[in-house]
């Protein structure tokens, strides 16, 4: 399975890549794949997701009406430490 990456576009395995879902108009990381809804596709990398939001990537990705609340992603050392073990 090949996603695209909304911040960088490169396409990706699934696996490289996490979901982010929009939920009242703030977005949030998917990390189990298990939320309903549009997903758009990002890189685990803080470079991507900062793209994502100066592109306003999401908007377009998740047919979005106006800019989501983005405050919610961050990648932290723990997150990133925590997405690689659930791997
Ligand atoms: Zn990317």
């Amino acid at each position: 399975m090949v996603r695209t990456c909304v911040g960088c576009r490169q396409r990706s395995e699934r696996a490289e890549l996490i979901r982010v879902v929009e939920q009242s108009n703030i977005l949030i990381f998917d990390h189990n794949n298990a939320l309903p809804g549009r997903g758009a596709w990002l890189h685990k990398a803080q470079q991507c997701l900062e793209l994502a939001i100066t592109r306003r990537a999401f908007i377009r990705a998740l047919k979005l009406k106006s800019q989501p609340d983005t405050s919610g992603l961050t990648f932290t050392k723990e997150q990133a430490e925590t997405m690689l073990a659930n791997k």
